[in-house]
């Protein structure tokens, strides 16, 4: 069913103003339940969405807590490895320097009184401090006076570490380059000048213990890193121990802790020398242009975030479906009744009114399906009285439509009879006279058309009285009219005691019979007219004639002829029926026996 085309002639407007839109093509089941899925999904969405991110801030916060932790730890752990170093450095420099101050006082210039002593000292501390390699005293060119590696013949040292020397018991720090990575701490101090010479003390640390240092903690993964930078000349970081995932010594760490790219205050996603994105924070190695940076991949770090996530969509689909399935069923029972009605109103629309909504509930839907109900009821009703009035107003019409015919009927027979006599007018004559004359002219039937004038009627009535008149004339009519029968045949009075006697298909021989006729029918009669010069009883004087009329004749013509042997038979002697001219003659040769006869017998009669 499509409820739009069941209502679109009812809200024809508000359905046009939606057209445009594809939610009026759907049914209300549909669209109650898109709008509850949608609410649902919305919702949910909206939660998780909302979860998620404060989880993975969460996470983020705890990242960057740990981090701050390890950052605290590495950088206490590196600055006592150094603090330590130096300590070791400035013991040992003090003792030989006491070596040399005892020697200052000799003519001739020997660094050291008793080198067997110092070597002793030097072997020694060596041996007590494991994690010193290299213990060396050399002059500030470069020569190595005394070495615990007999094979170390010279030392170069940077210029800026020779600078720095400068100072009295200042302690130099500087990382020596042994490809393909730095291995070792180099840490100098001046222990005397002699001649514009310098004695140095120089010792080398392993950097292995370092690298150790920075990658010893316990981290929150397995893609966390600690990277041990410093800040090369030419500005950028370089690593100072090997990089947790790469071999190669020429990798760049792509962060920047010395620009201030990064800091120890917030965490930072970057992505490293792998390729891949990452959280770090940077934290600085006081007294030192070292840093460290502590970074773990973000895919790890929020590895529990997205399980989550992964777990949510999967509860996102799931939810979805419940909903949707939830949704359906509501919608249907909640439309269902609304359907019904539909169903129920596009019925009633098309005519079927013994159609109800079976729907009992007390809420409006069930209030709306009682008022359907009896809205029907009273349709019916209302059709039923409008049927009963219908039939009461045909019956009505019909009544009136048959007085009107009566009416009618009446009316063309007051206007077509003669009131006297009661037989036709004149009018009605006319009318025949004409319709029959062309009728003849088409079927070339012969017509034929009798004139009767009553004889000496004035005197008649001047004898009898007008009453006694019109009473003869009521009689004249009547034998008129008996004479001729036959269903075609038309008895009229023309005007006064004049009569006319239409006989359509009638030959001028049956004809000339009922005039005749009609002559010896008043001699049997005998209706008295006691002032009659001819007889004793009224007579009538008859013209008659036969025609068969073509397209060319004229009906007056014809009537004049009849006329004229009308007044033919008047002159003669009345009481008498005389032919037109011409049908006289051919009557006389067309059947002259049966003329003969005829006129033999109107003389015996
Ligand atoms: P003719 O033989 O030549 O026909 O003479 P007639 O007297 O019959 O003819 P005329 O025309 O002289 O007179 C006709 C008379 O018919 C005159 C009139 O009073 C009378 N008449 C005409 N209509 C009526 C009628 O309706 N009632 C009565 N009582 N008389 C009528
Ligand atoms: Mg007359
Ligand atoms: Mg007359």
């Amino acid at each position: 069913m499509n409820p739009k085309a069941s209502y679109s002639n009812l809200n024809e407007p508000a359905v046009s103003g939606l057209k445009s839109l594809a939610l009026s093509n759907l049914g209300l089941t549909t669209k109650v339940a898109l709008v509850l899925l949608t609410t649902n999904l919305i919702a949910v969405l909206a939660t998780g969405l909302l979860y998620y991110q404060r989880h993975q801030n969460q996470l983020l916060e705890t990242v960057e807590k740990h981090f701050h932790s390890v950052a605290q730890q590495e950088s206490q752990l590196v600055n006592n490895m150094l603090a330590k170093s130096h300590t070791h450095i400035q013991l040992l420099a003090n003792q030989l320097r006491l070596n040399l101050d005892s020697s200052s006082d000799n003519a001739e210039y020997k660094p050291f009184q008793d080198l067997d002593l110092v070597k002793q000292k030097l072997d020694l501390f060596k041996t007590t401090i494991p994690e010193i390699s290299n213990v060396v005293v050399m002059e500030s060119n470069g020569n190595v006076l005394m070495s615990t590696n007999p094979a170390l013949e010279y030392f170069e040292l940077s210029n800026s570490t020779r600078e720095k020397l400068q100072e009295k018991s200042a302690v130099v720090m500087d990382l020596a380059k042994k490809q393909p990575q730095h291995s070792s701490l180099i840490l100098t101090t001046n222990l005397r000048k002699q001649n514009d010479e310098h004695i140095i003390l120089l010792t080398e640390t392993a950097l292995s213990e370092l690298a150790d240092l920075v990658d010893r903690h316990i981290g929150l993964g397995y893609t966390e890193e600690t990277m041990l930078l410093y800040h090369a000349a030419d500005g950028g970081a370089k690593p100072i121990v090997p990089l947790k995932f790469t071999s190669s010594p020429d990798v760049h760490p792509q962060i920047n802790p010395f620009n201030g790219s990064i800091s120890s205050q917030m965490i930072k996603r970057y992505v490293d020398y792998r390729g891949e994105e990452v959280f770090a924070i940077s934290q600085m190695v006081p007294n030192t242009n070292w840093a460290l940076v502590f970074k773990i991949d973000t895919q790890e770090a929020l590895a529990i975030v997205h399980q989550q996530r992964d777990f949510l969509l999967l509860s996102l689909v799931t939810a979805t479906l419940a909903v949707f399935i939830v949704a359906i069923i509501f919608a249907r029972s909640l439309t269902m009744p609304l359907t019904k009605l539909t169903q129920v109103a596009q019925m009633i629309a098309e005519g079927n009114l013994a159609k109800r909504i079976q729907w009992a509930s007390n809420d409006e839907i069930g209030v709306l399906a009682a008022a359907f109900n009896s809205m029907a009821n009273k349709l019916i009703r209302g059709h039923e009285m409008l049927d009963l009035r219908v039939r009461e107003k045909t019956r009505e019409l019909a009544i009136a439509n048959e007085n009107l015919a009566k009416a009618n009927r009446d009316l063309e027979r007051i206007t077509l009879e003669d009131p006297l006599t009661q037989i036709s007018n004149r009018r009605a004559f006319d009318q025949a006279f004409h319709r029959e004359w062309k009728r003849s002219s088409r079927s070339s039937s012969t017509l034929s058309l009798l004139m009767i004038d009553i004889d000496h009627f004035k005197q008649y009535n001047d004898t009898l009285g007008h009453h006694a008149g019109d009473d003869c004339l009521i009689q004249v009519a009547s034998i008129l009219a008996r004479i001729c029968q036959r269903d075609n045949d038309l008895v009229a009075r023309y005007g006064g005691e004049e009569f006319v006697i239409l006989l359509p298909e009638t030959s001028n021989i049956d004809c000339e019979t009922i005039a005749t006729r009609i002559v010896k029918t008043f001699a049997k009669e005998r209706l008295p007219h006691p002032a009659s010069p001819i007889a004793d009883h009224v007579t009538v004087s008859i013209g008659f004639g036969t025609h068969i009329p073509s397209s060319t004749d004229n009906a007056t013509v014809f009537f004049e002829q009849i006329d004229a042997a009308l007044y033919k038979a008047k002159e003669l002697g009345r009481n008498q029926a005389q032919p037109i001219e011409n049908q006289q003659e051919i009557l006389l040769s067309q059947d002259k026996r049966k003329v003969k006869s005829n006129i033999k017998m109107f003389l015996k009669d």
